[in-house]
């Protein structure tokens, strides 16, 4: 996606610890016309997908999966919780996550109230790095008997493996840019 891989380089900045950050527009201050933008283009992707829900996981994910649905005829958004609750009752599907920027394990909660098996979740995220926190989402997907459409990630790091792991699992994994270097703290794409 064009305009995305532009704001990347002109507002993108690269770590040393492989991290790209990208807070002015997507992480803490968000651009809500690019993100209606990425949900368009998530739309288009999935053109034809029947989906009921968007599966995605607190806290980044939750901007975009929200804005990603009105594109979608307005479908619930269920976000993957990372703390327990005291609003979050009755059974439950966890899945443990091991956080790529924390350096934590975590478990990751979604109420089996909100997604069963007559559902077809599309997974959204902001990053796809190792892929653990897909991984986690799509435990709870299985668990919950549902069908899954697929994963959009709006930032691929295409240099770590969790894409690739992925996709050669059978998952349909689409990224709206896909960096393949941030060596230098210069950022290339993959295409
Ligand atoms: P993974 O689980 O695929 O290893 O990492 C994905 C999660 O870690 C995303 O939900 C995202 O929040 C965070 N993440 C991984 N890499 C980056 C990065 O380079 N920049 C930012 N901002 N977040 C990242």
């Amino acid at each position: 996606m064009e305009l995305l891989k532009q704001r990347i380089l002109q507002d993108g900045h690269a770590t040393e610890d492989d991290v790209l950050k990208v807070d002015s527009f997507l992480n803490h201050q968000m651009d809500i016309a690019l993100l209606n933008e990425i949900g368009k283009e998530f739309r288009r992707r999935f053109e034809g997908e029947p989906v009921t829900k968007i599966l995605t996981i607190e806290a980044s994910g939750i901007g975009i999966a929200a804005i990603a649905a009105q594109h979608f005829g307005n479908v619930p958004v269920v976000f993957a919780k990372k703390t327990k609750s005291r609003n979050l009752d009755g059974a439950l599907y966890t899945a443990q996550v091991k956080s790529f920027t924390k350096g934590i394990d975590y478990e990751i909660q979604v109420s089996q109230k909100f997604i069963g098996p007559d559902d077809c979740v599309l997974v959204l995220d902001d990053f796809l790095a190792k892929g653990q926190a897909l991984k986690g989402l799509l435990k709870i997907v299985r668990e919950s008997g549902a069908k899954l459409a697929g994963c959009g990630i709006v930032i691929e790091k295409g240099f770590q493996d969790g894409g690739k792991l992925l996709r050669e699992s059978g998952v349909r994994v689409e990224s709206l840019a896909i960096v393949s270097s941030i060596s230098g703290g210069k950022v290339t794409f993959a295409e």
